[in-house]
């Protein structure tokens, strides 16, 4: 896998490509995904460029509760506590991870099915 700091949410996160943010601070940025698979589907990720969760180390700690934290405030901002949303974290190949920056999807506004494909 390419470095982090080569993807395309690098350049989001130095804003020199757009992207719909609803949310940022010094460590985590948070926008909608470009092809949403919900009609809420929004990425939350560090800016610290980490592959994923298996790249992520004991350092890491405050960096992974915030970006589960931050998930769950831009659930409420979007209106989705009420009803309920999904957090994913796709890790690697067999995971579905298409982009090497860590990432968490949030989706919600419709009823999720189970299991994930
Ligand atoms: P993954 O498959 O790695 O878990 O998820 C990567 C996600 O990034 C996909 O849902 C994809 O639609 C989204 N994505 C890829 N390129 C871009 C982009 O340039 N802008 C935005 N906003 N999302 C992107």
């Amino acid at each position: 896998m390419p470095q982090a700091s080569d993807t395309v949410f690098s350049k989001i996160i130095r804003k020199e490509i757009p992207a719909k943010i609803v949310y940022e601070s010094q460590t985590v940025i948070a926008f909608h995904d470009i092809n949403p698979q919900a009609p809420v589907h929004i990425l939350i990720i560090p800016k610290k460029p980490l592959v994923n969760i298996s790249a992520a180390d004991r350092g890491d700690l405050e960096l992974l509760g915030e970006l589960l934290l931050v998930a769950g405030e831009v659930a409420e901002q979007e209106g989705l506590s009420k009803g309920g949303y999904r957090l994913v974290v796709n890790n690697g190949r067999d995971g579905g991870q298409e982009v090497p920056h860590l990432h968490v999807h949030l989706l919600g506004g419709r009823k999720m099915t189970w299991p994930p494909g």
